[in-house]
């Protein structure tokens, strides 16, 4: 026995065991050298190859990463994280989408922490996504600054991405479609996309969720008042929050919005929307929230709907990205700006007109 175990071992009988002991050195390189490998890895720009496995591992720091690419607008990061998608695609799909919106101030975020614990409570990995195109991260919009979620963010079984930054809403949206795709490859089976109840941001979620949950508070008489028929139309439930400050006057904007959707036709998913009431802070309502959402996923998958409305929203993602694709190659086409200016000069002068001067100028680039 080497000298200096011996010392510790013979001390051992005699010393207290509240003395601290010397501890078994550790050849110092090794663990240095591991240090210094995973610090490199991190530093790295990790492969597709990695990327995809680390996903499909549930790694976390490989999904933000890969979301990173996807958010970015450099060409050679976009062709990364297209590869990317494309191999994570068929781990995809598999999740509850659910959106969630309404008016600042109705509740979003903390209907979601209080939700989002319930379920990862119940074993769900849940995702939090949002779609506000006027977000821009460094100025802390209101979607993008997600510390309210306190408890969410510090979640194991909870991941939390704040919204593209300002962007083009089309591009904000397209964005968001490919982190779903990237969240539910890396194990999360409920996905939530909060968007700002304003403006077209709804008519983006609503094209990537299964289930969109319209928020609304109990403003005495004038429940409906604000309240888009759009919105109205697209909501596959309504929920009263902040019902337990006045449960009688929810109940009351309960039943106007039950008598408003009386008036409409049943929609295509043939699912009945329910108006209840609901409170972030007393959890009250959550859970029936939650059933309610598993009950329309089950009613919808038996009468086909759920597929229909996915395949729909795949076909309209072709769509968009043709659209998007030929307006890029189109505008980037070299000097195409002066030919616009030119064209446009050309117009106001009367030498063209404005459907020659157009097709002109689409010829030349698309040809
Ligand atoms: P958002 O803008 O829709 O995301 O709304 P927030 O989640 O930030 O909530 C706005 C305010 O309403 C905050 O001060 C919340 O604490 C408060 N709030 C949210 N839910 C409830 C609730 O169920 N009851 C009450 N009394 N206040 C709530």
């Amino acid at each position: 026995m080497p000298t200096d175990d011996h010392h510790l071992y013979s001390n051992f009988e005699y010393e207290s065991a509240l003395n601290v002991m010397d501890g078994v050195k550790q050849p110092q390189q090794v663990s240095n050298s591991y240090v210094e490998r995973v610090k490199a890895a991190r530093r790295k720009e990790p492969t597709v190859e990695e990327l995809v496995s680390g996903i499909l591992h549930g790694d976390r720091t490989m999904l933000s990463r890969a979301i990173t690419l996807v958010e970015s607008s450099l060409h050679d990061h976009q062709a990364k994280a297209q590869q990317v998608i494309e191999r994570c695609l068929p781990y995809s799909g598999k999740s509850v989408r659910l959106g969630i919106t309404g008016v600042p101030g109705v509740g979003k975020s903390t209907t979601i922490e209080s939700l989002g614990c319930m379920l990862t409570a119940h074993n769900h990995k849940v995702a939090v996504l949002a779609i506000d195109p006027s977000s821009e991260r460094s100025k802390g919009s209101i979607l993008g600054d997600k510390t309210r979620m306190e408890r969410l963010s510090v979640d194991p079984n909870a991941f939390i991405r704040p919204s593209p930054s300002a962007g083009s809403l089309g591009g904000v949206a397209r964005k968001t479609r490919e982190i779903i795709l990237l969240c539910e490859a890396a194990g999360f089976d409920v996905i939530i996309v909060e968007t700002v109840g304003v403006g077209q941001s709804e008519v983006a979620a609503h094209s990537m969720v299964d289930f969109f949950l319209l928020l609304q508070l109990a403003n005495a008489g004038d429940e409906l008042q604000g309240m888009k028929r759009g919105i109205m139309e697209m909501s596959d439930m309504i929920a009263i929050n902040k019902a337990e400050i006045d449960m009688q006057r929810a109940e009351l904007a309960a039943g106007h919005i039950r008598n408003a959707l009386h008036l409409f036709p049943l929609p295509d998913s043939q699912w009945p929307v329910k108006v209840l009431l609901c409170s972030a802070y007393t959890e009250l309502g959550l859970q029936e929230i939650w059933n309610n959402v598993m009950e329309y996923v089950a009613f919808t998958k038996a009468n086909g709907y759920f597929y229909e409305k996915r395949r729909q929203q795949n076909l309209r993602i072709l769509n968009e990205t043709i659209e998007r694709t030929l307006m890029d190659r189109f505008y980037n086409q070299e000097g195409m700006e002066e030919r616009i200016k030119k064209a446009s000069e050309d117009i106001l002068d009367n030498k063209v007109s404005a459907y020659t001067a157009a097709e002109q100028l689409l010829g030349e680039a698309l040809l």
